[in-house]
């Protein structure tokens, strides 16, 4: 299975750890994005001293930009000339 760098809540209020993490199954329409830049926001932050409900081990930073390395289903036809995208909430 592929895996990536990621910074990791291990624990509650504890530093983040750099650890490799099995890159998830692509769903059907959906795309694969290598991140470029990712912001931790309150969100984040409270998700991180356990103030929302979260299971840890996670990955923190959902608003995120970067490369498109692969794309799936309708999407390929949609955005085909697409290179660069963004995430975030909506
Ligand atoms: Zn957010």
């Amino acid at each position: 299975m592929a895996d990536c760098l990621a910074a990791v809540i291990t624990d509650f209020n504890r530093e983040l750890e750099l650890s490799r993490v099995p890159l998830p199954e692509l769903a059907p329409a959906s795309v694969l994005i290598r991140v470029d830049a990712a912001t931790l926001c309150g969100t984040d932050a409270h998700r991180w001293q356990g103030h929302l409900r979260a299971a840890t081990p996670f990955v923190p930073g959902h608003e995120t930009c970067g490369t498109i390395v692969e794309m799936r289903g309708e999407l390929r036809d949609i955005c085909r000339d697409a290179r660069r995208a963004e995430r975030h909430p909506g």
